[in-house]
C-alpha cells in the first residue's frame, strides 16, 4: 500500500521525461516533497517545484529514499536500481500512484504489438457509456495528468508497455488484455524471459469479478487455468474456424466475420464492412468489441463503430495513390512481426524497410519476404541485417538509405503493386519517431501525386 504524506521528503522520481514531470506536477499539487534525479537533464521545467539532482544515479544516494518512482524510460537493471533492491526502499511505477488514486474501472491492455489501436477503438467504443472513459497511460496524455482533471471519467483505459508493467507493483485493471508477444525490445530487456514476464504482471493481481483476455494461441493455457481457479472470467481471443472455441475474434473460411460474444450470444459485423485492412487489425477490433461487450455496450452500437472505424495513423494506412500503384504508410511496424503482419496483409508488394533493428533478429521474417515481397527498398543506416535478409530471400532490392528515394524508386517499378512501408525496424537513426518517418514517406508520395 502506498501512502503519500504531505511533506514528506523521502520520495524520490529517476527519470524527468514525460513520465516523470508528470508525477512531479502530480505530487507538486498535493503538497507532496520529493527530489527528482535525471542523469541528463540541467533544469526542470518551470512549472515543476521539486529539486532536481543531476547527474549519474547512486546507489549510496538513491538508497536513502523510501519510496522511488522510476520512470519507464530507466531501465529497470540499471545498477544503482539493481543494488538497491535488496534494502527497504520501494521501487516503483507512476501505474501504483495512479492505481492508488484511481477508485474508478481500470481497463488496461498490454502486448507487443496492436495496443494503440485496441485502446483507441475501446476509448470511442466505452465512450458512448454514462460519465464516458478516459483513454492514457502508453499514449496520450501521462496517466497521473489524467487525474488532475477536472471531469475524470468514472472508466480508464490504460495502454501498458513491458517497461511500465516491470516496475509496478500493485496494478489490478477489472478487466486486462494481453494481445500478443513478439520479439522486441531485445536490447533493453534482459531476455524474452524478461520480457514476457514484465507483460504478464498485469495479471498478477486479478481475481474474483475480473475478466482477462488471453489469445487462444501461445501457450497461455496454463496462465488460463490459474486466473480461472481464482475466479477471474478468462475471455480467449483469435482466428478461428468456428466461432465457438472462443469469445471473440475473426472467423476464416469462408464467412469472413469479425465476432465478439454478448450476455445474449454472438455478434459480428463482416470484415468487408469495415475499413481497416489486415487479418491483425480485424482481431484488434474484435478484442475491443469484446471489452464494450463487456461492459455493457450494446451490438448495434459496437457494429456501428466498428465499421466508422479507420484505424490510426501510420498502422497500415492508405495514403494515396501514384504511379498506379496503392500507397500504405505502416511506419508503426517498428518489429519484424508487426512487418510480418503487415505483408500478409497483400498479395504481393513492393517493400519500403530498414532502420534500427533494436537487436532483433530479422531471418524470421524470411518466408513470408519470399512470399509477398516482389522488390524490396531499404532505407536507414543499420543496413546489413536487411540485405543479409534480402540476399537469402533472393527477391530483388535495393539500398536507397533515405525515404525520398525510396518513394521515387518505387513509383518507377514498372509492377502495378501495393507500395507498403513497413519498416520492421525503428525509426531513430534518421527520424525523430516513426510519426515523422511516415509523414515523410506520405509526403514524397503526395508531391509525386501531385505532380503526376
Ligand atoms: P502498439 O501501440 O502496441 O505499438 P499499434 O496499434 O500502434 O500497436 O500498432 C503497431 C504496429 O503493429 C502497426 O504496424 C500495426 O499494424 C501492427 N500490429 C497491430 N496488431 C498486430 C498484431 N496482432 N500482430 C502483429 N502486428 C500488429
Amino acid at each position: 500500500m502506498i501512502t503519500i504524506r504531505k511533506n514528506d521528503p523521502e520520495v524520490g522520481i529517476i527519470g524527468m521525461g514525460q513520465t516523470g514531470c508528470s508525477v512531479a506536477r502530480f505530487f507538486d499539487a498535493r503538497g507532496v516533497a520529493y527530489v527528482a534525479f535525471d542523469e541528463f537533464l540541467k533544469t526542470l521545467p518551470e512549472d515543476i517545484r521539486g529539486v532536481l539532482r543531476s547527474g549519474p544515479l547512486k546507489a549510496k544516494v538513491l538508497s536513502k529514499f523510501k519510496r522511488i518512482i522510476v520512470s519507464p524510460g530507466i531501465a529497470w537493471h540499471h545498477p544503482a536500481l539493481v543494488a538497491i533492491r535488496e534494502n527497504d526502499v520501494q521501487l516503483l511505477g507512476d501505474l501504483d500512484i495512479f492505481r492508488e488514486h484511481f477508485s474508478g474501472d481500470l481497463l488496461a491492455v498490454t502486448g507487443t504489438n496492436g495496443k494503440s489501436t485496441v485502446v483507441h477503438l475501446m476509448g470511442q467504443l466505452l465512450e458512448v457509456l454514462s460519465g464516458g472513459v478516459d483513454i492514457g497511460g502508453n499514449i496520450g496524455i501521462p496517466m497521473l495528468d489524467m487525474l488532475g482533471k477536472s471531469d475524470v471519467s468514472p472508466r480508464t483505459v490504460l495502454e501498458l508497455s513491458s517497461f511500465q508493467l516491470e516496475r509496478c507493483q500493485y496494478i489490478h485493471p477489472r478487466w486486462a488484455a494481453l494481445l500478443n508477444v513478439q520479439p522486441d525490445h531485445v536490447d533493453m530487456h534482459a531476455d524474452m524471459h524478461a520480457y514476457e514476464a514484465a507483460k504478464l504482471r498485469l495479471f498478477a493481481r486479478q481475481g474474483d469479478g475480473d475478466t482477462a483476455m488471453l489469445p487462444c494461441e501461445g501457450g497461455r493455457d496454463a496462465l488460463a487455468a490459474d486466473l480461472q481457479q481464482r475466479g477471474v472470467r478468462v475471455r480467449r481471443f483469435g482466428k478461428v474456424t468456428d466461432a465457438q472455441q472462443v469469445d471473440a475474434g475473426v472467423l476464416g473460411g469462408s464467412g469472413q466475420e469479425i465476432f465478439w460474444t454478448a450476455d445474449d450470444g454472438l455478434h459480428q459485423v463482416a470484415i468487408n464492412q469495415v475499413m481497416v485492412r489486415g487479418e491483425h487489425q480485424h482481431i484488434n477490433l474484435a478484442i475491443a468489441a469484446q471489452a464494450a461487450a463487456d461492459f455493457g455496450v450494446s451490438s448495434v452500437v459496437i457494429r456501428e463503430l466498428l465499421t466508422a472505424f479507420r484505424g490510426l495513423d501510420h498502422r497500415l494506412r492508405y495514403v494515396g495513390n501514384c504511379a498506379g500503384k496503392p500507397w500504405y504508410d505502416d511506419s508503426k511496424a517498428t518489429n519484424p512481426d508487426a512487418a510480418i503482419a503487415a505483408l500478409n496483409s497483400f498479395e504481393h508488394v513492393i517493400w519500403v524497410c530498414g532502420g534500427l533493428t533494436k537487436g532483433v533478429d530479422l531471418m524470421p521474417m524470411l518466408p513470408t519476404v519470399r512470399k509477398r515481397v516482389a522488390q524490396a527498398f531499404i532505407i536507414g543506416t543499420n543496413v546489413q541485417p536487411f540485405t543479409a535478409l534480402l540476399e537469402k530471400s533472393g527477391i530483388p532490392y535495393r539500398v536507397v538509405t533515405h525515404m525520398q528515394d525510396a518513394v521515387v524508386q518505387a513509383a518507377e517499378v514498372n509492377m502495378q503493386l501495393p507500395v507498403l512501408l513497413s519498416p520492421a525496424a525503428a525509426s531513430m537513426d534518421q527520424f525523430t519517431n516513426y510519426a515523422e518517418r511516415g509523414r515523410s514517406f506520405t509526403q514524397v508520395v503526395a508531391t509525386l501525386e501531385k505532380a503526376a
